[in-house]
Protein backbone atom coordinates (compact mmCIF):
# COMPACT_ATOMS: atom_id res chain seq x y z
CA UNK A 1 0.00 0.00 0.00
CA UNK A 2 1.51 3.18 -0.95
CA UNK A 3 -1.61 5.95 -0.30
CA UNK A 4 -1.89 7.72 2.74
CA UNK A 5 -5.15 7.61 4.77
CA UNK A 6 -7.19 10.74 5.23
CA UNK A 7 -8.44 10.20 8.43
CA UNK A 8 -12.21 11.02 8.87
CA UNK A 9 -11.99 10.57 12.89
CA UNK A 10 -9.38 12.94 13.15
CA UNK A 11 -10.64 15.59 10.90
CA UNK A 12 -13.93 15.19 12.43
CA UNK A 13 -12.96 15.52 15.85
CA UNK A 14 -10.99 18.61 15.12
CA UNK A 15 -14.38 20.12 12.96
CA UNK A 16 -16.22 19.35 16.13
CA UNK A 17 -14.09 20.53 18.63
CA UNK A 18 -14.69 23.87 16.44
CA UNK A 19 -18.45 23.45 16.62
CA UNK A 20 -18.37 23.20 20.47
CA UNK A 21 -16.19 26.18 20.95
CA UNK A 22 -18.40 27.66 18.66
CA UNK A 23 -21.49 26.69 20.43
CA UNK A 24 -19.82 27.57 24.02
CA UNK A 25 -19.56 31.18 22.64
CA UNK A 26 -22.90 31.52 21.58
CA UNK A 27 -24.10 30.45 24.79
CA UNK A 28 -22.21 32.89 26.83
CA UNK A 29 -24.14 35.53 24.15
CA UNK A 30 -27.42 33.97 25.30
CA UNK A 31 -28.24 32.23 22.11
CA UNK A 32 -28.45 27.98 22.60
CA UNK A 33 -28.36 26.61 19.12
CA UNK A 34 -30.72 23.42 19.21
CA UNK A 35 -31.00 20.79 16.40
CA UNK A 36 -34.50 19.44 16.20
CA UNK A 37 -34.66 16.08 14.49
CA UNK A 38 -37.73 14.21 13.28
CA UNK A 39 -37.86 10.36 12.67
CA UNK A 40 -40.87 8.96 11.14
CA UNK A 41 -41.07 5.09 11.00
CA UNK A 42 -39.32 2.23 12.82
CA UNK A 43 -36.36 1.91 10.15
CA UNK A 44 -33.41 0.67 11.84
CA UNK A 45 -30.64 2.13 9.63
CA UNK A 46 -32.30 5.81 10.04
CA UNK A 47 -32.92 5.33 14.18
CA UNK A 48 -28.97 4.70 13.96
CA UNK A 49 -28.34 7.70 12.02
CA UNK A 50 -30.92 9.79 14.03
CA UNK A 51 -28.96 8.14 17.70
CA UNK A 52 -25.75 9.40 16.03
CA UNK A 53 -26.56 13.08 15.52
CA UNK A 54 -27.96 13.31 18.90
CA UNK A 55 -24.79 12.27 19.89
CA UNK A 56 -22.82 14.57 18.12
CA UNK A 57 -24.69 17.54 19.19
CA UNK A 58 -24.53 16.46 23.05
CA UNK A 59 -20.52 15.94 22.38
CA UNK A 60 -20.35 19.84 21.39
CA UNK A 61 -22.91 21.06 23.99
CA UNK A 62 -25.33 21.93 21.49
CA UNK A 63 -29.06 20.59 22.13
CA UNK A 64 -31.44 18.62 20.49
CA UNK A 65 -34.98 17.55 19.89
CA UNK A 66 -35.45 13.79 18.91
CA UNK A 67 -39.53 13.88 17.73
CA UNK A 68 -40.37 10.38 16.74
CA UNK A 69 -43.77 9.86 14.18
CA UNK A 70 -44.73 6.81 13.37
CA UNK A 71 -45.18 4.62 10.76
CA UNK A 72 -48.41 5.34 9.82
CA UNK A 73 -47.55 9.30 9.60
CA UNK A 74 -49.82 11.32 6.96
CA UNK A 75 -48.10 13.75 4.83
CA UNK A 76 -50.34 16.72 6.96
CA UNK A 77 -49.09 15.55 10.09
CA UNK A 78 -45.31 15.57 9.05
CA UNK A 79 -46.14 19.04 7.58
CA UNK A 80 -47.84 20.38 9.92
CA UNK A 81 -44.78 19.22 12.96
CA UNK A 82 -42.41 21.22 10.69
CA UNK A 83 -44.43 24.39 10.16
CA UNK A 84 -44.55 24.30 14.34
CA UNK A 85 -40.70 23.81 14.68
CA UNK A 86 -40.13 26.27 11.45
CA UNK A 87 -42.53 28.86 13.69
CA UNK A 88 -40.07 27.74 17.00
CA UNK A 89 -37.56 30.67 17.55
CA UNK A 90 -35.70 28.13 19.88
CA UNK A 91 -34.92 26.02 17.01
CA UNK A 92 -32.18 27.05 14.74
CA UNK A 93 -31.98 23.74 12.13
CA UNK A 94 -34.55 20.58 11.70
CA UNK A 95 -33.90 17.46 10.31
CA UNK A 96 -36.31 15.21 8.41
CA UNK A 97 -34.30 11.68 8.06
CA UNK A 98 -34.65 10.41 5.32
CA UNK A 99 -35.98 8.10 3.63
CA UNK A 100 -40.08 8.17 4.60
CA UNK A 101 -42.38 6.22 4.71
CA UNK A 102 -44.54 5.91 1.01
CA UNK A 103 -47.43 7.73 1.57
CA UNK A 104 -45.37 10.69 2.28
CA UNK A 105 -43.82 12.88 -0.93
CA UNK A 106 -39.98 13.35 0.26
CA UNK A 107 -39.78 16.37 -1.98
CA UNK A 108 -42.82 18.10 -0.19
CA UNK A 109 -41.30 17.47 3.04
CA UNK A 110 -37.90 18.82 1.73
CA UNK A 111 -39.63 21.98 0.78
CA UNK A 112 -41.61 22.38 4.08
CA UNK A 113 -38.09 22.85 5.40
CA UNK A 114 -37.68 26.77 5.75
CA UNK A 115 -34.24 27.66 3.79
CA UNK A 116 -32.76 29.48 6.83
CA UNK A 117 -33.69 26.11 9.21
CA UNK A 118 -32.27 23.23 6.19
CA UNK A 119 -29.37 21.74 7.97
CA UNK A 120 -29.19 18.86 5.82
CA UNK A 121 -29.15 22.01 2.42
CA UNK A 122 -31.22 20.44 0.64
CA UNK A 123 -34.15 22.41 0.04
CA UNK A 124 -34.57 24.38 -3.58
CA UNK A 125 -33.41 28.04 -1.78
CA UNK A 126 -30.27 26.57 -0.56
CA UNK A 127 -29.66 24.49 -3.65
CA UNK A 128 -29.83 27.03 -5.84
CA UNK A 129 -27.93 29.29 -4.12
CA UNK A 130 -24.70 26.86 -4.06
CA UNK A 131 -25.10 26.44 -7.72
CA UNK A 132 -25.44 30.14 -8.31
CA UNK A 133 -22.46 30.81 -5.90
CA UNK A 134 -24.08 32.54 -2.61
CA UNK A 135 -23.73 32.56 0.90
CA UNK A 136 -25.75 28.97 1.80
CA UNK A 137 -25.95 26.04 3.93
CA UNK A 138 -23.70 23.29 2.37
CA UNK A 139 -24.93 19.65 2.19
CA UNK A 140 -23.07 17.80 5.20
CA UNK A 141 -21.41 14.96 2.90
CA UNK A 142 -20.24 16.79 -0.54
CA UNK A 143 -18.45 19.12 2.29
CA UNK A 144 -17.45 17.32 4.11
CA UNK A 145 -15.60 15.04 0.85
CA UNK A 146 -14.43 18.60 -0.03
CA UNK A 147 -12.39 19.57 3.71
CA UNK A 148 -11.16 15.84 3.12
CA UNK A 149 -9.81 16.53 0.19
CA UNK A 150 -7.75 20.11 1.03
CA UNK A 151 -6.69 18.19 3.67
CA UNK A 152 -4.31 16.46 2.34
CA UNK A 153 -2.69 19.67 0.59
CA UNK A 154 -3.68 19.09 -2.63
CA UNK A 155 -4.93 22.14 -4.64
CA UNK A 156 -7.84 21.34 -6.13
CA UNK A 157 -7.62 24.22 -8.64
CA UNK A 158 -6.97 23.17 -12.21
CA UNK A 159 -7.59 19.32 -11.03
CA UNK A 160 -9.14 16.78 -13.12
CA UNK A 161 -12.03 15.59 -10.64
CA UNK A 162 -14.54 12.76 -11.47
CA UNK A 163 -17.82 12.21 -8.98
CA UNK A 164 -19.34 8.79 -9.74
CA UNK A 165 -22.78 9.09 -8.95
CA UNK A 166 -25.57 12.20 -9.63
CA UNK A 167 -28.01 11.87 -6.50
CA UNK A 168 -29.29 15.14 -4.97
CA UNK A 169 -27.99 14.37 -1.75
CA UNK A 170 -24.05 13.79 -2.74
CA UNK A 171 -22.94 13.26 -6.89
CA UNK A 172 -24.35 16.51 -8.01
CA UNK A 173 -23.70 19.24 -5.06
CA UNK A 174 -19.99 17.24 -5.00
CA UNK A 175 -19.78 17.95 -8.90
CA UNK A 176 -20.66 21.96 -7.95
CA UNK A 177 -18.62 22.09 -5.00
CA UNK A 178 -15.68 20.69 -6.79
CA UNK A 179 -16.37 23.33 -10.02
CA UNK A 180 -16.70 26.14 -7.26
CA UNK A 181 -12.51 25.55 -6.30
CA UNK A 182 -11.92 25.15 -9.98
CA UNK A 183 -11.73 21.77 -10.67
CA UNK A 184 -12.42 20.47 -14.04
CA UNK A 185 -15.21 18.26 -13.15
CA UNK A 186 -16.68 14.84 -15.15
CA UNK A 187 -19.88 13.31 -13.47
CA UNK A 188 -20.64 9.97 -14.34
CA UNK A 189 -23.44 7.36 -13.92
CA UNK A 190 -24.76 4.63 -14.86
CA UNK A 191 -25.06 5.54 -17.92
CA UNK A 192 -21.30 6.61 -18.96
CA UNK A 193 -19.78 5.17 -21.52
CA UNK A 194 -15.87 3.98 -21.11
CA UNK A 195 -16.42 4.81 -17.34
CA UNK A 196 -12.99 3.35 -16.29
CA UNK A 197 -10.95 5.31 -18.54
CA UNK A 198 -12.85 8.52 -17.36
CA UNK A 199 -11.83 7.40 -13.82
CA UNK A 200 -8.21 6.62 -14.23
CA UNK A 201 -7.85 10.28 -15.29
CA UNK A 202 -9.08 11.74 -12.55
CA UNK A 203 -6.82 13.77 -10.31
CA UNK A 204 -9.67 13.70 -7.62
CA UNK A 205 -12.39 10.68 -7.65
CA UNK A 206 -14.86 10.83 -5.68
CA UNK A 207 -16.97 7.55 -5.62
CA UNK A 208 -20.74 7.83 -4.27
CA UNK A 209 -22.33 5.11 -6.09
CA UNK A 210 -23.69 2.46 -3.76
CA UNK A 211 -22.13 -0.56 -4.46
CA UNK A 212 -19.50 -2.05 -2.82
CA UNK A 213 -15.75 -2.42 -4.31
CA UNK A 214 -17.05 -1.28 -7.74
CA UNK A 215 -14.02 1.32 -8.20
CA UNK A 216 -11.00 -1.16 -9.00
CA UNK A 217 -7.02 -0.44 -8.66
CA UNK A 218 -7.06 -0.15 -12.50
CA UNK A 219 -9.47 2.83 -12.36
CA UNK A 220 -7.44 4.67 -10.18
CA UNK A 221 -4.85 7.19 -11.52
CA UNK A 222 -1.40 7.14 -9.48
CA UNK A 223 -0.99 8.95 -6.70
CA UNK A 224 -4.92 10.33 -6.95
CA UNK A 225 -7.25 11.50 -4.13
CA UNK A 226 -9.85 9.05 -3.41
CA UNK A 227 -12.36 9.78 -1.89
CA UNK A 228 -14.76 6.58 -1.02
CA UNK A 229 -18.47 7.90 0.06
CA UNK A 230 -20.08 4.70 0.05
CA UNK A 231 -21.29 2.39 2.64
CA UNK A 232 -22.67 -0.97 1.89
CA UNK A 233 -23.43 -3.46 4.13
CA UNK A 234 -21.77 -6.94 3.12
CA UNK A 235 -22.45 -10.54 3.52
CA UNK A 236 -20.12 -10.47 6.42
CA UNK A 237 -22.13 -8.19 7.92
CA UNK A 238 -19.24 -5.20 7.78
CA UNK A 239 -19.27 -1.85 5.98
CA UNK A 240 -18.27 -1.51 2.58
CA UNK A 241 -16.72 1.28 0.80
CA UNK A 242 -17.37 1.89 -2.99
CA UNK A 243 -13.73 1.62 -3.37
CA UNK A 244 -11.66 -1.87 -3.33
CA UNK A 245 -9.84 -0.70 -0.97
CA UNK A 246 -6.60 -3.09 -0.75
CA UNK A 247 -6.30 -2.15 -4.61
CA UNK A 248 -6.72 1.77 -5.07
CA UNK A 249 -4.52 2.43 -1.99
CA UNK A 250 -1.99 0.41 -3.71
CA UNK A 251 -1.93 3.35 -6.96
CA UNK A 252 -3.82 6.65 -5.45
CA UNK A 253 -2.21 9.24 -3.32
CA UNK A 254 -4.34 9.51 -0.75
CA UNK A 255 -7.73 7.99 -0.39
CA UNK A 256 -10.33 7.65 2.86
CA UNK A 257 -11.09 4.61 4.33
CA UNK A 258 -14.72 2.87 5.43
CA UNK A 259 -15.33 2.88 7.51
CA UNK A 260 -13.85 5.93 9.53
CA UNK A 261 -13.66 8.57 6.67
CA UNK A 262 -16.26 10.33 5.01
CA UNK A 263 -19.11 8.94 7.39
CA UNK A 264 -17.77 10.76 10.47
CA UNK A 265 -16.72 13.58 8.23
CA UNK A 266 -20.56 13.97 7.29
CA UNK A 267 -21.62 14.12 11.10
CA UNK A 268 -19.18 16.90 11.75
CA UNK A 269 -20.27 18.70 9.18
CA UNK A 270 -24.04 18.79 10.35
CA UNK A 271 -22.62 20.31 13.44
CA UNK A 272 -20.60 22.66 12.06
CA UNK A 273 -23.97 23.47 9.46
CA UNK A 274 -25.98 23.74 12.98
CA UNK A 275 -23.76 26.75 14.53
CA UNK A 276 -23.72 28.57 11.31
CA UNK A 277 -27.42 28.58 11.46
CA UNK A 278 -27.35 29.48 14.99
CA UNK A 279 -25.64 32.62 14.43
CA UNK A 280 -22.13 32.49 15.26
CA UNK A 281 -19.88 35.18 13.58
CA UNK A 282 -18.74 33.00 11.14
CA UNK A 283 -21.87 32.80 9.44
CA UNK A 284 -21.97 36.41 8.60
CA UNK A 285 -19.01 35.97 6.31
CA UNK A 286 -19.96 36.62 2.40
CA UNK A 287 -17.84 33.50 1.24
CA UNK A 288 -21.00 30.58 0.66
CA UNK A 289 -17.68 28.33 0.87
CA UNK A 290 -16.55 29.34 4.16
CA UNK A 291 -17.28 26.38 6.26
CA UNK A 292 -14.24 24.58 3.65
CA UNK A 293 -11.41 25.99 4.91
CA UNK A 294 -8.94 26.83 2.27
CA UNK A 295 -5.18 25.39 3.56
CA UNK A 296 -4.70 21.96 4.76
CA UNK A 297 -1.38 22.75 6.99
CA UNK A 298 -4.54 24.85 8.80
CA UNK A 299 -6.05 21.47 9.25
CA UNK A 300 -3.05 20.04 10.04
CA UNK A 301 -1.56 22.17 12.78
CA UNK A 302 -4.78 22.87 14.56
CA UNK A 303 -4.99 18.59 14.63
CA UNK A 304 -1.82 18.14 15.36
CA UNK A 305 -1.87 20.67 18.35
CA UNK A 306 -4.90 19.12 19.72
CA UNK A 307 -3.16 16.26 19.70
CA UNK A 308 -0.17 17.69 21.70
CA UNK A 309 -2.75 19.38 23.83
CA UNK A 310 -1.31 22.81 23.10
CA UNK A 311 -4.80 24.02 21.85
CA UNK A 312 -8.23 23.31 22.75
CA UNK A 313 -9.78 24.18 19.65
CA UNK A 314 -10.38 26.97 16.94
CA UNK A 315 -12.61 29.04 19.60
CA UNK A 316 -12.35 30.62 22.71
CA UNK A 317 -10.07 33.58 21.56
CA UNK A 318 -7.11 31.10 20.44
CA UNK A 319 -8.26 30.64 16.40
CA UNK A 320 -10.83 32.45 14.33
CA UNK A 321 -12.89 29.81 12.48
CA UNK A 322 -12.71 29.73 9.02
CA UNK A 323 -9.48 31.06 8.87
CA UNK A 324 -5.95 29.80 8.10
CA UNK A 325 -3.58 29.84 11.38
CA UNK A 326 -1.46 32.87 11.64
CA UNK A 327 2.01 33.04 11.96
CA UNK A 328 1.57 34.49 15.39
CA UNK A 329 -1.01 31.51 15.78
CA UNK A 330 1.46 29.02 14.95
CA UNK A 331 4.23 30.47 16.88
CA UNK A 332 2.33 30.34 19.91
CA UNK A 333 1.07 27.11 19.55
CA UNK A 334 5.07 25.78 18.73
CA UNK A 335 5.86 28.02 22.09
CA UNK A 336 3.38 26.02 24.14
CA UNK A 337 4.36 22.86 23.03
CA UNK A 338 8.29 23.75 23.98
CA UNK A 339 6.87 24.46 27.11
CA UNK A 340 4.96 21.24 27.65
CA UNK A 341 7.86 18.91 26.67
CA UNK A 342 11.02 20.94 27.72
CA UNK A 343 9.54 22.88 30.10
CA UNK A 344 11.35 26.06 29.03
P1 LIG B 1 -28.03 6.87 -5.07
O1 LIG B 1 -28.46 5.46 -5.19
O2 LIG B 1 -29.05 7.95 -4.95
O3 LIG B 1 -27.10 7.24 -6.31
C1 LIG B 1 -26.17 6.34 -6.81
C2 LIG B 1 -25.59 6.91 -8.07
O4 LIG B 1 -24.66 5.97 -8.58
C3 LIG B 1 -26.61 7.18 -9.16
O5 LIG B 1 -26.48 8.51 -9.60
C4 LIG B 1 -26.26 6.21 -10.27
O6 LIG B 1 -26.36 6.79 -11.56
C5 LIG B 1 -24.83 5.86 -9.96
N1 LIG B 1 -24.56 4.49 -10.39
C6 LIG B 1 -25.25 3.38 -10.03
N2 LIG B 1 -24.70 2.31 -10.68
C7 LIG B 1 -23.71 2.77 -11.44
C8 LIG B 1 -22.80 2.16 -12.34
N3 LIG B 1 -22.83 0.85 -12.58
N4 LIG B 1 -21.90 2.93 -12.95
C9 LIG B 1 -21.85 4.25 -12.71
N5 LIG B 1 -22.68 4.88 -11.87
C10 LIG B 1 -23.60 4.15 -11.25
O7 LIG B 1 -27.00 6.88 -3.85
P2 LIG B 1 -26.48 8.10 -2.92
O8 LIG B 1 -27.53 8.50 -2.00
O9 LIG B 1 -25.80 9.14 -3.75
O10 LIG B 1 -25.36 7.32 -2.08
C11 LIG B 1 -24.26 6.69 -2.70
C12 LIG B 1 -23.49 5.89 -1.67
O11 LIG B 1 -23.02 6.78 -0.67
C13 LIG B 1 -24.34 4.87 -0.89
O12 LIG B 1 -23.52 3.76 -0.59
C14 LIG B 1 -24.73 5.59 0.37
O13 LIG B 1 -24.99 4.71 1.44
C15 LIG B 1 -23.49 6.39 0.60
N6 LIG B 1 -23.68 7.62 1.38
C16 LIG B 1 -22.80 7.83 2.37
C17 LIG B 1 -22.88 8.97 3.14
C18 LIG B 1 -21.86 9.18 4.22
O14 LIG B 1 -22.08 9.95 5.12
N7 LIG B 1 -20.70 8.52 4.14
C19 LIG B 1 -23.88 9.91 2.90
C20 LIG B 1 -24.77 9.69 1.86
C21 LIG B 1 -24.65 8.53 1.09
Amino acid sequence: MSAQIIDGKALAAATKAEAAAEAAALKAKGIEPCLAVILVGENPASQVYVRGKVKDCGECGIKSLELRMPETTTQEELLAKIAELAADKTVNGILVQLPLPKQIDERAVIDAIPPEKDVDGFSPVNVGRMQTGQPCFLPCTPAGCIRMIESTGTKIDGKNAVVIGRSNIVGKPAALLLLAKNATVTVCHSHTANLKEICANADILVAAVGRAGFVTGDMVKPGAVVIDVGINRGADGKLHGDVNFEEASAVAGYITPVPGGVGPMTRAMLITTLYRMSGSPAVTGENPYSDVPAGSYYEKAVIWAMQKGVANGMGGGKFEPDTRVTRQQAVTMLYRYAVKIAGI
